[in-house]
């Protein structure tokens, strides 16, 4: 599995991650690390910021 968000390969547990909703309207489902994984590093910045969202969002949630 490749993940959708850094193009890396998914060693450990993924998600579901809908990518769909493009130009074609074609629903394009993937996988993506988990939102608590420090092996996702996207290389675009929006995306990096997004992940540091999303681990934030799980490190709060896990108390
Ligand atoms: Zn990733």
């Amino acid at each position: 599995m490749i993940c959708v968000d850094c193009d890396r390969a998914i060693l450990g547990p993924a998600v579901r991650a809908g990518v769909g909703e493009s130009m074609s309207g074609a629903r394009l489902d993937g996988y993506a690390h988990p939102p608590e994984s420090e092996e996702c590093q996207p290389k675009e910045h929006s995306k990096q910021a997004l992940r540091k969202a999303l681990r934030a969002q799980a490190a709060a949630g896990r108390r």
